[in-house]
Parts: structure tokens; sequence; C-alpha cells
């Protein structure tokens, strides 16, 4: 890893031909921001702020998630954080939130869902979020999104907790980038709507190849089965990033499928804007970029 920094440090993520993408990574807590910067990543691309609440006895309060939030992008010192909401529910499960047994938790009550459902959950967090966002280049983006309705709601829910921190003359940035993430099959048909509702899009490949192929990603079963490289969920990807560059939107990619080298040219061919991985493959990925005509 050092002589792979030592190469890179600085340098742009840019192809022999030219064209250049961000490479972010991904993170589950605050922990993990040490190895962000170690590895040189240009931001980061996936907060999965769920930690703050599977960790907790109960919920975590406004104040508890700002301190974390303002944290992180204190460290990256600049660099874009990408935070996503609260994504609990399926596998991940928080006695607190007292969730019904599910038949099919995969196909249930989680993410946005439970976040539309309960305003108040939401909206402590997202006051964090944007309490947060005055100390640094904070984004904030919604999961398992499947309808521009869901996106409306959102944005009066953000507006709601804007006029309330305004009106208490609490800091907050007003040009805070919101996107969704596309990791339903819905989202991806209907993502030349979606894209005129956001700032952009991320393309969450590990629950799109579920949702896609109708394969429980946990099911170790069905591991055979489960092929992110099937042709169904690489055009799915292309759509998305096809509609999204069509309305003027930037399109990330931050599921397990960025790392995969064997894609990256393809990734580059279709025009993502960016690449989230896990920081340790942050440098190996960047160096892939650059040897890429
Ligand atoms: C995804 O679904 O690809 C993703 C990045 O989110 P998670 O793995 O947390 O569901
Ligand atoms: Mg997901």
């Amino acid at each position: 890893r050092k002589a792979l920094l030592n190469e890179l440090k600085g340098k742009e993520n840019v192809t022999l031909s030219g064209r250049k993408i961000n490479v972010y990574a991904n993170i589950g807590n605050l922990a993990d921001v040490g190895a962000v910067l170690k590895n040189d990543a240009g931001g980061i691309g996936l907060f999965r702020s769920e930690f703050l609440y599977l960790e907790n006895e109960t919920f975590p309060s406004e104040e508890q998630q700002f301190q974390v939030y303002r944290q992180v992008a204190e460290n990256m010192a600049g660099r874009k954080v990408i935070i996503r909401t609260l994504d609990i529910g399926a596998d991940k499960q928080a006695p607190y939130f007292h969730l019904d047994k599910e038949e099919n938790p995969a196909l249930g009550y989680r993410a946005i869902r439970i976040c539309l459902t309960e305003p108040d959950i939401f909206k402590t967090q997202l006051r964090a979020l944007y309490r947060a966002s005055a100390y640094g280049q904070i984004a904030i983006m919604f999961p398992m999104i499947i309808s521009v309705e869901e996106v409306r709601k959102i944005k009066a829910i953000i507006k709601e907790v804007k006029a309330e921190l305004k009106e208490t003359g609490i800091a907050y940035r007003d040009d805070v980038e919101t996107g969704i993430m596309i990791e339903t099959p819905a989202a991806v048909m209907i993502s030349r709507e979606l894209a005129k509702e956001v700032d952009f899009f991320s393309i969450g490949t590990n629950d799109l190849t579920q949702y896609t192929l109708a394969i429980d990603r946990q099911n170790e079963k069905l591991d055979s089965f489960y092929d992110p490289h099937h042709p169904a969920v690489l055009a799915m990807i292309k759509m998305a990033a096809d509609n999204a560059h069509a309305e003027g939107k930037w399109i990330g990619l931050c599921g397990e499928l960025g790392a995969d080298l064997t894609l990256t040219e393809t990734f580059l061919e279709m025009g993502l804007d960016e690449l989230s991985v896990s920081p340790a493959m942050v440098l190996p990925l960047r160096k892939k970029i650059r040897e890429i005509r």
C-alpha cells in the first residue's frame, strides 16, 4: 500500500485517454475515516449511518448524531461526505424499533419506508445532518427509493427542517446536495423522472442485483446464482447513468461491484462520475483507472 500511495498521492484519477472519475470510499462508522484519509480517497461516497442506530440502546439523539456527522465532515476537511439516511430493517435490526417479524423482510418495512412512516425519527436525523453541513461538504442520500412521490415527500420534510433551523438561528448550508440510491428496478425504470428531482444518483449494486435477479443477497445457498455481472444488472446501471446525464445530474456507484476491477473500464464507458469502494480498494482502483485507455 505504501508504494501505491507514493505513486498515486495527489494524482488525478484519469485514464490514458483523459477521462476523469472520482474515487471515494465507503464507511460504516466514525473510526473508518482514518482509513479513508490514509488511502487518499477523494471523499466518502457512502457513509452507512445505520451503525449509530444499531450500536445504541435507544434512538440516537439529534445531538449525538450531529457530533458524529460534524466530526466526519471536519476530518474530511472539505472533501465530499455523502451520508446515507437510516437504512434499517431486513438484515439490520435494532430492538427498540419494535419491528414486526416479516415473511419477506427484504421486501418489507425498511429504510425510507420507515422514515416516511415515522417522520419524527427521520426529522431528527435530517436536523442533525443539516446542522453538520455547516462544518464541511456534506451531501445526503436516501436508500431504497421506488417513486417520485417518495422523493417529493422527502423534499417537503427537508423544507420543514430547514425552516425550523432558520427560525431558531441554527447554522446550516442551503446548498447541500441531495441524491437517491438507485437500488431497485423501479428506480431504474423511472430514473429519467427521478433525475429531475435530485442532484445525484448513487447505484447500490448489492440491492440492485438482489432485486433485479430476485435473489436474496443473504442466502448463501444462492451464492452461485447471485451474479452482479448479469447483463440485466449492467443494463440497469447504464440506463440510470444515461438518464442521470440526460438531466444534467451526476451518478456514482457505491455497491461492492465498484471494486471489481474487471468492470472498471465498463463503468468508465458508461460515463459513471464516481466510484465508491472500501478504503482498502481505493488505491488499487485508482491505479487501474490510470492504466485504461
Ligand atoms: C447496496 O445496496 O449496494 C448498498 C451500497 O447498500 P447496502 O449494501 O448498505 O444495502
Ligand atoms: Mg442497499
